[in-house]
């Protein structure tokens, strides 16, 4: 039996791992964050898994590229990076200088925690042909052994840009990284991590709700496994889920990634029906690391500027150097990005 999913109501934001708050303590909170901001002269960047009211103060909420752009251009004096603790790591490299503050220090990745830095370093030595490109989605040590970052929205631009007589050594996400091998046609050696959340859609689960609402495309991240990629309509960065759900004449789409960024296409694209793609046995589609940040939290971080991003000179200074080619590389024109 089919379902009509315009008949749906708009897919509902309950997160498992917080309460929410009462309207008026998520009234007050949001005010007193907005003139703290003034205040510190501060600017507030979120990741789009970043729970709703959170997105909601923030000046800026984006995809890891995105934020980095953004960390790279600021003027403010404090940059309050609502996300994980690599990508606060990322603004404070961007910005030596500069106060950089997160609402949970704690907030890790499955990605980043599967590559150490004298693993990688290990394996860096077994072949001095390597080049070696980490997805953002790792810690500020391991940058500082890379030749370049990528992020899932310039993954393939930045590999094909690579130099063609060098080993491509891909770190930390096998998915992606297979994703970007299919794109580009370049071999790579692959790092065996991945992301906790995205693993978890499997072509059985994906597979039940294409018959559900066989009129939804679905879109699908590109740390989903192959055999979700496989089944999806677009594969693409959570930015560009927003350009093409804008555009999409679809009324309704599957969507496979962390649940927060139903909140962001909701906003961006009103009038249109979110399903968030299920798991086959639970609620998984919810990052715990992002969810460890609450408005609490954040507005507690901005009252005590704590905690802090802080890092050793010559990692800031190592792991600039990759970051920056990234940003470099992402602003050529396609046909000169080689
Ligand atoms: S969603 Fe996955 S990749 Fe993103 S922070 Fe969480 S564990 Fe890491």
């Amino acid at each position: 039996m089919t379902t009509s999913p315009v008949a749906e109501p708009a897919a509902k934001l309950d997160f498992v791992t917080r309460k929410p708050l009462p309207p008026e303590q998520l009234d007050t909170l949001s005010r007193d964050i907005l003139a703290l901001k003034k205040k510190l002269n501060a600017v507030i960047l979120a990741h789009n898994y970043q729970l709703p009211e959170i997105q909601d103060v923030a000046d800026f909420v984006g995809d890891s590229l995105g934020l980095s752009q953004q960390a790279a251009k600021t003027s403010a004096d404090v940059i309050v990076f609502c996300g994980v603790h690599f990508m606060a790591e990322t603004a404070k490299i961007l910005n030596p200088d500069k106060i950089v503050i997160l609402p949970d220090a704690d907030a890790g990745c499955s990605l980043e925690a599967s590559c150490p830095a004298p693993k990688l370093k290990a394996l860096q030595e077994t072949n001095p042909n390597f080049y070696t490109i980490a997805y953002i989605n790792c810690s500020a040590e391991v940058k500082a052994l890379c030749d370049v970052i990528v992020t899932s929205g310039n993954a393939v631009k930045i590999v094909n840009a690579a130099p063609k007589d060098r080993d491509i050594l891909f770190v930390p996400d096998e998915n992606l990284g297979s994703w970007v091998i299919e794109q580009t046609g370049r071999p790579m050696t692959l790092w065996k991590g991945n992301c906790y959340v995205h693993v978890e859609w499997t072509h059985a689960s994906i597979t039940r709700i294409r018959q559900q609402y066989p009129d939804a495309p679905l879109v699908a991240h590109p740390e989903c496994t192959k055999a979700v990629r496989m089944l999806a309509d677009e594969v693409c960065s959570t930015e560009k889920m927003v350009a093409y759900c804008k555009a999409s004449p679809a009324k309704a789409i599957i969507i496979a990634t962390e649940s927060a960024m139903i909140h962001r296409l909701m906003k961006e694209c009103p009038g249109k029906i979110f399903i968030p793609a299920p798991t086959d046995s639970c609620r998984c589609n919810e990052c715990r690391f992002m969810k460890m940040n609450t408005l609490e939290k954040l507005h507690d971080c901005m009252l005590n500027l704590a905690p802090r991003i802080e890092l050793p000179k010559h990692i800031l200074e190592r792991a600039r150097q990759p970051i920056e080619r990234m940003l470099e590389i992402s602003a050529r024109p396609v046909d000169n990005a080689g």
